[in-house]
Formats: C-alpha cells, structure tokens, sequence
C-alpha cells in the first residue's frame, strides 16, 4: 500500500531557509543573536511538525474495492448460534462476528470465485 505523500518540491526547502535566516538577522540585531536563534528553531520544528500533521490530514484510505459474489454460495454460519449469512458483495475485510466469536465461511454449491475471498 502505497500511503506516502509526494515530497515537498526542493524551492520550498530553499525558501524556508532564506526566510529563516533573514529572520534570524533582523530578529538578532533587535534581541540578541541567542535569543534569536531559539525562537527560528523554535518555528522550523512547530513549522515542519504542523505541515506534516496537514499532509497526514488529508490523505485517507482508498474505497474497498467491492465484488458482486453472489454467485459463489459463499456463506458466514455462526458456530455458537447457527445462524448463516449469504454473501452477496464482499470486500477483503474481516469476518464478521456473531455471539462474540468470528463466523466461519463456508460454500454451498455455486461456481467458484476466480479470485479468493477473504
Ligand atoms: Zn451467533
């Protein structure tokens, strides 16, 4: 799965750094070159956390991929209770569960799925 953001483009970084340091400058003739010094590091780390906590915001995961599997017979069967579920469309995703224990799939007939279904 291929969940990385694309890399901010390379003028970003570049201009970053000029910004950070004519700030830095201007900052340290006013307060003192110390001073001046935390406060820009101070805003390129609170900087490059809050762009990245943006980037992770903004992605989300791809809609499951949903199959027509009616034809296959597939069906869910509670092992505690006995009840069965017949599985029209299915993505690849957990069993679903039934009197706190997962179902078990089981096929009744039907032709079988070119694909597995999990
Ligand atoms: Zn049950």
């Amino acid at each position: 799965m291929d969940n990385q953001a694309p890399p901010a483009p390379r003028w970003a970084g570049v201009g970053l750094l000029v910004i950070v340091l004519g700030v830095f400058v201007g900052l340290g003739m006013a307060f003192g070159f110390l001073r001046a010094a935390i406060a820009c590091v101070m805003f390129v780390v609170i900087s490059l956390f809050g762009s990245r906590q943006v980037r992770s915001m903004m992605r989300f995961p791809p809609d499951p991929e949903i199959a027509d599997v009616s034809d296959y017979g597939l069906r869910y069967v509670c092992t505690m209770c006995g009840l069965e579920l017949k599985i029209e469309k299915a993505a690849k995703d957990k069993a679903p569960t039934h009197c706190m224990e997962p179902m078990m799939l089981i096929r009744t007939g039907g032709r079988p799925p070119l694909t597995p279904v999990d």
